[in-house]
């Protein structure tokens, strides 16, 4: 009796006793804003304005000492235009950070709980001026380009980024990485046929929400939405192959299907964006969502298929689950689950450059082969310019 209560004790007393670790700390640049993340041993008191405007942003830690780990510097210089430098202040008392911005500038300060494989963060997010209206404008462009060369517009999704690592392989493989060097390599690939235009969502290591994703796709006038992926099994060894989704309105096909959705999905909470209510459920018997609906299971299939000319790789059919990303009404839309990161044999194909090319390829046939099967004709004479 007397044992477990010591025990007890004891255990209490080493966890409030175990000082926070400060285990990380990067920064991110996107075209919109830039963040630095202190990564954190644990859930940690701090005090620091929620949002505000200024060229200085300080977090205090007050009450406990502070440790940083090997690796981690006390100064990091960022230069992106919107963060100049990061710099921590650590001793017995607490800890503060600084974040010094080039111009005074619209900021927010988040802590975020562990998830997945992320522990607490702080994150401090910078708007980058002029950001979102030169992205508009971006987008404006495209979307006048497709009306004018009449060429179709597809849109792909390298899945992941930033903050947000997306699933891990062995030897430091991370799926934001393969993702990117598959859609890539897709892009390249669908810009040599005659009357496709692809533009990617990121074409940099960093964070996108889910719903912004496929809004970047509406704003371009995107004919299609491809999301690409990198699959990962909980039970060891048991995946390989392909597998290509459309959106599920009724739940995943099965339960592991489901749970692939949930991880998928759970980039958000990795990222940081608030949970919000499913705002398409009251069009969902809209004739819009239907006509979608169908001519992504014929996307889906046209990808699946010529991903199968990989001899490398098995075919795990095409499948439905409630992925947030596949959400847009407005063009048909799949998500890519290219091979399995885990798998010892996959991974090693995923990070090949010669692989993500005949990908790249193959996912590129699969779309040729989706226009011809949904009868859409694509105009042969791209870059001669049609008067309106
Ligand atoms: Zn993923």
């Amino acid at each position: 009796m007397t044992g477990l209560v010591v025990g007890v004790v004891a255990t209490a007393a080493s966890v409030f006793a175990a000082p926070a670790t400060l285990t990380g700390l990067k920064s991110w640049s996107s075209p919109a804003n830039s963040r630095v993340v202190f990564d954190l041993s644990a859930a940690i008191a701090h005090v620091a304005p929620d949002s505000g405007f200024s060229r200085e942003v300080e977090i205090a830690l007050p009450g406990e000492p502070i440790a940083r780990a090997q690796g981690v510097p006390s100064t990091l210089v960022v230069r992106d235009g919107v963060i100049d430098s990061v710099q921590v202040l650590t001793g017995v008392d607490g800890a503060r950070f600084h974040v010094w911005l080039r111009d005074s500038t619209q900021f927010k300060v988040m802590s975020l709980p562990a998830q997945v494989d992320k522990p607490y963060r702080l994150i401090v997010e910078a708007v980058r001026r002029g950001g979102a209206a030169a992205e508009a404008q971006r987008m404006e462009t495209i979307a006048t380009e497709k009306k004018e060369d009449r060429v179709r517009i597809v849109t792909v999704d390298p899945g992941h980024g930033g903050e947000d690592t997306g699933a891990r392989g062995p030897r430091g493989v991370l799926e934001k990485h393969v993702t990117l060097g598959v859609a890539k390599a897709l892009v390249d690939e669908l810009n040599q046929i005659p009357g496709i235009k692809a533009f990617l969502t990121r074409d940099k290591d960093y964070f996108i929400p889910l719903r912004e994703r496929y809004r970047l796709g509406e704003k371009m006038k995107a004919d299609l939405f491809i999301s690409i992926h990198a699959n990962s099994s909980r039970r060891r060894g048991a995946g390989h192959g392909s597998e290509v989704y459309f959106l599920s309105l009724k739940g995943a096909s099965d339960q592991a299907d489901a749970d692939l959705a949930d991880t998928e999905n759970a980039a958000d909470l990795v990222g940081g964006v608030p949970q919000s209510s499913d705002d398409l459920v009251s069009i969902l018997y809209d004739v819009k969502r239907n006509s979608a609906l169908q001519q992504s299971q014929l996307l889906a299939e046209s990808l699946l298929d010529h991903l199968a000319a990989d001899r490398r790789l098995e075919s795990r059919g095409v499948k439905q689950a409630g992925f947030v990303v596949l959400k847009s009404v407005e063009f048909p839309s799949a998500l890519v689950e290219t091979a399995f990161i885990n798998n010892p044999v996959e991974v090693r194909l995923l990070a090949s450059k010669d692989f993500q090319k005949n990908m790249g390829k193959q996912l590129a046939a699969g779309v040729r082969s989706y226009f011809q099967r949904a009868g859409i004709g694509l105009n042969s004479a791209t870059g001669a310019r049609v008067s309106p």
